[in-house]
């Protein structure tokens, strides 16, 4: 297993990093004081290519690797995690669906634009009824002629109302539907400016709140049969597979907001005197600080063994859920620790620890909360779960 990271990785990541604080950094207290995003930052990732790191340049993409996935995650989440948001639904959940499920007309059409950063996409599988039981959930698209009617709603939706392209799950068989058939969902790609698509923001929000989570309700949206991702009732695998990579963002963002903790902290423990000693120098405090640099080291080689299996074409379903599981979880006790190392000041956004405290906690819920994957962790080692191979595979990559 070869987890290095090559001088083309290193300087991938300094673009990163320079981006996110030139661009993602300035003004970043206020946007998420008023709740608001700004457009620009979507603009510029993709004028930058961030938006189509690793897809192949034949589709519009930069070509790069697995790892540049987890490095362009991690630097954005250091800034900031609505930032990194973008990365998991666009590129992980959206765009590599797409390159991993779709025909080549699809691929032209809808992969080559997101690819490119001119246009937006995201991933829409929980509905108010359903998050965690997807097999539950009651959105439905009819057969009539060469297309599809779909009709059903959306919520929990990152960049609901500004990505124009949707990746959608919803039942396409009455009798499976009724049975929580989950082998009844096809997945389709849904443009926003269709009519009876109508895209709603939530307001709010504990965390993320420098960006867009909404819903879509669609009514009677008349889809082309021919943007139908996968196969008619392969929407559940469309999906799962999606998640191995979105989870996998959320996996290395987690190290940026796990770094993002200590590196406040590390600033902090020196400032700060208490008893006539920095507080760096207690002990206690130095527990916090040893178990931040403890959970960064060990989060980094779980996501690089991840980015490793998918550079080589392996399904790694168990390894992305245990790095997103443990990381997520990881970085939430990290920004606990920072808010508790900044004792009162802390508490205040006068400093960025509550933000990321407030951050953290989102990332344990979405893409599969931490019961969720400590189910698929128990149900492989019980022997209860095992991957066959799927139709379509990811590609593999190298650089
Ligand atoms: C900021 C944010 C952004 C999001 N972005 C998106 C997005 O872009 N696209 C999208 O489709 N979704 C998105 N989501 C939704 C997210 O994926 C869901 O919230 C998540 O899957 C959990 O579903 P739920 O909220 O319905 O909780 P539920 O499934 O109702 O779960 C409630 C509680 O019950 C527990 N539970 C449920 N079933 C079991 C079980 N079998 N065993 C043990 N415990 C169980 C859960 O772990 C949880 O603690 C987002 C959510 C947030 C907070």
């Amino acid at each position: 297993m070869d987890l290095t990271h090559n001088a083309d990785h290193e300087s991938f990541r300094q673009a990163a990093r320079e981006f996110a604080a030139r661009v993602v950094a300035p003004g970043l207290r206020e946007r998420d004081a008023d709740a608001k995003a700004d457009a620009s930052i979507y603009k510029k990732m993709g004028e930058e290519g961030f938006l189509g790191c690793c897809i192949p340049q034949h589709y519009g993409g930069l070509g790069l690797d697995y790892h540049t996935l987890a490095i362009a995650s991690e630097e954005f989440e250091y800034i900031d995690s609505s930032a990194r948001v973008i990365i998991s639904v666009h590129n992980g959940l959206h765009s590599l669906a797409l390159l991993q499920w779709g025909t080549e007309a699809q691929k032209q059409q809808y992969l080559a634009p997101i690819a490119r950063g001119e246009k937006l996409s995201t991933f829409c599988l929980t509905e108010p009824a359903a998050g965690s039981d997807v097999a539950g959930i009651q959105s439905f698209a009819e057969k009539k002629g060469d297309r599809y009617v779909l009709s059903g709603e959306k919520i929990w939706i990152s960049l609901s109302t500004v990505a124009d392209q949707y990746l959608v799950m919803a039942y396409t068989d009455r009798a499976k539907q009724a049975a929580r058939d989950h082998s009844g969902i096809s997945a389709f790609i849904v443009e926003r400016a269709w009519k009876g698509v109508a895209p709603y923001e939530f307001h709010g929000k504990l965390g993320v709140r420098a960006g867009i989570t909404g819903g879509i309700a669609f009514q009677d949206v008349e889809i082309p049969e021919e943007n139908m991702l996968g196969l008619p009732d392969e929407g559940f695998k469309v999906a799962m597979s999606a998640l191995d990579n979105g989870r996998y963002t959320v996996a290395a963002g987690a190290i940026g907001l796990i770094r993002a903790s200590l590196d406040a902290s590390l600033k902090y423990c020196h400032e700060r005197q208490a008893f006539k000693r920095e507080i760096g120098k207690h002990q206690l405090v130095q527990q916090m600080i040893a178990s931040m640099a403890q959970s960064r080291d060990i989060g980094d080689l779980l996501v690089r063994k991840c980015g490793w299996l998918k550079n080589t074409g392996q399904r790694c379903t168990r390894e992305v859920a245990l790095a997103k599981w443990t990381n997520t979880i990881a970085a939430q006790t990290a920004a606990d620790n920072a808010i508790e190392i900044h004792g009162a000041y802390g508490f205040s956004n006068e400093f960025p620890v509550e933000r990321f405290w407030r951050n953290s906690r989102g990332a344990v819920i979405y893409e599969g909360t931490k019961e969720v994957q400590q189910i698929i962790q128990a149900e492989y080692a019980l022997g209860y779960r095992h991957d066959g191979p799927l139709r379509c595979e990811l590609p593999p990559h190298s650089l």
